[in-house]
């Protein structure tokens, strides 16, 4: 008999008719021998729907009763869901987060789970019960509800999971598993069997959102693998687990890319110290996100710099730019909105070389100019106009074969 902790997302709960098919779905689950606890999301739109209100009322909200009211669509779905379970003589219980002892710290909205408590769970998992839990939500120190930032639910999952030392934490949502990149852009992208947590944690800041990034972080911290599934298909999905245990070495996992991305070149700056500060200054100032960076200094005593920022945020950042270029005097200003970045993930290249030819070859054929590249121990980036964004992704994701990964074969799903 395993413990097994999970959670369904938004559209998995979206409507009374999935609901019941998630009640079919766990009490399949309970019905092999295991011990389950559940979390869910709220109904898919309902935490927009509470934002949104809130935003009609007042710009000025007051950050704890602006929680009590958008953590509110979770405790809808416990409720819905264990009143469906029951319906169907399998006894289950619901509670909020606060109830089970999900505690945090103060900052509402983005609060960070400091402490589960797991004596409430178990109690009911020894009395025979299904225990659903409300994701997204705890408890500050002040007996104040919080919220885990959007997304939050997958968090509250690998919390409970780690607390209990769950067999398994299983995240059910409307896709198959992580892909290798975004299959609505490529359909030949394929779904991943196994990741490592360190490039999920990758894909995920860099947009995929399959996986609320925290969830990951936790997950890599307290060791508990996720598996990720489609509450829609069967499948294995994906298993994000440790470097260790990934069976299948490749050299790239995925691709990841985004849109909304503008470069802003500055060149033939004098060179003096500080300069580089003082630009990026005035624009995080500005509460502008910076993204990448580069800088290279020519013969002359001259440099060159070049950021992305957020595209929302370029006109914004271009007047700052403006302004500080006739400060600086005789600075050349090059900017496009339209830009992308694509990145490629992928723990190989650490012990590998030749990963960033591969890549730039491939955009090289099919002449997409490359503007500006970044690199981590795992991960290139780089950033091409963005009409040239599908073509690029395409190409990359065949240089490194990536539409012939291997797909798993059918087995069980505890280990
Ligand atoms: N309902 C919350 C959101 O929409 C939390 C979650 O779904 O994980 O962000
Ligand atoms: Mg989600």
């Amino acid at each position: 008999m395993a413990l097994i902790v999970q959670k369904y997302g938004g559209s998995s709960v979206g409507n009374l008719d999935r609901i019941h098919h998630v009640a079919e779905k766990v009490i399949h689950a309970k019905r092999e021998g295991h011990s389950i606890v559940v979390v869910v999301s709220a109904m898919y739109g309902e935490t927009d729907r509470l934002i949104q209100l809130a935003n009609a009322l007042t710009q000025q909200h007051d950050p704890r009763e602006y929680d009590v009211l958008i953590s509110s669509g979770e405790q809808i779905s416990m409720a819905l869901l264990s009143m469906a379970l029951n319906a169907k003589d399998c006894p289950a219980r619901s509670f909020t987060g606060p109830q089970v002892g999900i505690c945090t710290d103060n900052i509402h909205t983005k609060a960070r789970i400091l402490e589960v408590k797991t004596d409430v769970i178990q109690r009911e998992l020894q009395q025979g019960y299904i225990v659903v839990v409300a994701g997204f939500q705890g408890v500050n120190q002040y007996g104040d509800i919080t919220t885990l930032g959007r997304g939050g639910s997958d968090t509250t999952a690998v919390a409970i999971a780690a607390a209990l030392k769950a067999d398994e934490c299983q995240i059910y949502t409307d896709v198959d598993g992580v892909y290798t990149t975004d299959p609505h852009l490529i359909p030949e992208a394929r779904l991943i069997p196994q990741i490592s947590f360190e490039e999920m944690l990758e894909m995920a800041s860099l947009g995929a959102k399959v996986l609320q990034m925290r969830s990951v972080e936790l997950a890599s911290k307290h060791n508990m693998p996720i598996r990720v599934l489609s509450t829609f298909s069967d499948g294995m999905g994906t298993l994000v687990t440790f470097e260790e245990k990934v069976m299948q070495k490749r050299l790239v996992s995925g691709i990841a890319f985004s849109r909304e991305e503008a470069i802003i070149s500055l060149s033939s700056i004098p060179r003096q110290i500080g300069v580089e500060g003082l630009i990026l200054g005035k624009v995080s100032q500005a509460n502008i996100e910076i993204d990448m960076i580069a800088q290279n200094a020519s013969i002359d005593n001259k440099s060159d710099f070049t950021f992305t920022v957020p595209r929302r945020e370029h006109s914004k950042a271009m007047k700052i730019i403006e302004e500080l270029a006739a400060e600086l005097g005789a600075v050349t200003i090059k900017t496009n909105p339209k830009v992308a970045k694509l990145s490629l993930v992928g723990i190989g290249m650490r012990s590998h070389t030749g990963v960033a030819s591969t890549m730039f070859k491939a955009l090289g054929n099919e002449g997409i100019n490359i503007q500006m590249i970044t690199t981590s121990e795992i991960k290139i980036s780089v950033v091409v106009d963005e009409s040239h964004l599908e073509r690029g992704v395409r190409a990359v994701h065949q240089a490194f074969e990536l539409d012939k990964l291997q797909q798993p074969a059918e087995s069980t799903f505890i280990e």
